[in-house]
């Protein structure tokens, strides 16, 4: 079986048709896994949800995915994300609401653990230490946990001795070799913040035991610019030129 790992869409339609275009040029995935986020941010909000669930898949719910329908207030987002927020909100439909209540904030997949942010808080906490990636060990019982939310190509390592360590994500990570644990985030799609504006995603082949990672060209300038034309922050069209 091969899974597609996506993360962070942030309704980019752009950036998620280029993934999904590589994805196909590589042979696919019988499922996508996405880890939350398939909205904010970005001007295509409705379009992403909807090509998202014409693939077969599971989701997690996000932050963006619950402040959208009001599950969470906008007040803990800063001033761009919750005016990006705003804006999603009156931009879904019935169908889109009623689909993002429905996401679980966590999967179990045979090894695999499924959140958007932390085994321990799934949607709000923020994995970028290895001081925070221990105590999360202790709140999942799998041995891996692919996570979203930092939109940063990260894994954390826990060995036999309790020891944790932090490596950036590369391009072949084998999981059969070993037992030591590991928490995973193949990075962003639609809103990468690693100093590289190519999308991220991953693909993970459990008969090869191994996760492959990719970066993918998309046409940033037609996600900017239906960004400004849509009134959106003009800062959160500019990150996306950077990585950041
Ligand atoms: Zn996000």
């Amino acid at each position: 079986m091969r899974y597609a790992i996506l993360a962070d869409i942030h309704s980019n339609l752009a950036a998620f048709q280029a993934v999904l275009e590589d994805l196909k040029k590589r042979g696919g995935a019988e499922e996508i896994w996405c880890l939350g986020d398939v909205v904010g941010y970005g001007p295509d909000p409705h379009e992403c949800i909807q090509l998202l669930r014409q693939h077969r898949h599971l989701c997690v719910a996000g932050n963006h995915d619950w402040a959208a329908i009001g599950n969470i207030d906008t007040s803990y987002f800063n001033p761009e994300a919750a005016a990006a927020c705003h804006w999603t909100a009156e931009r879904l439909t019935r169908e889109d609401i009623v689909y993002l209540h429905s996401l679980p904030l966590t999967l179990c997949q045979g090894d695999f653990t499924l959140v958007h942010g932390s085994p321990r808080e799934p949607v709000w906490e923020y994995i970028l230490s290895t001081e925070s990636a221990l105590d999360n060990f202790a709140y999942f019982d799998t041995r891996f946990c692919f996570i979203g939310h930092s939109h940063a190509p990260l894994v954390f390592e826990l060995d036999q001795d309790n020891l944790c360590q932090l490596h950036h994500l590369p391009s072949e990570l084998p999981l059969k070799q070993g037992r030591n644990r590991l928490v995973i985030n193949c990075g962003g799609v639609g809103q990468p913040r690693d100093g590289n504006p190519r999308a991220s995603y991953a693909i993970l082949d459990i008969e090869e035991g191994l996760l492959h990672h990719y970066r993918v060209e998309y046409d940033i300038s037609l996600t900017q610019q239906k960004m400004m034309d849509s009134d959106l922050p003009l800062s959160l069209a500019n990150r996306l030129s950077v990585g950041w």
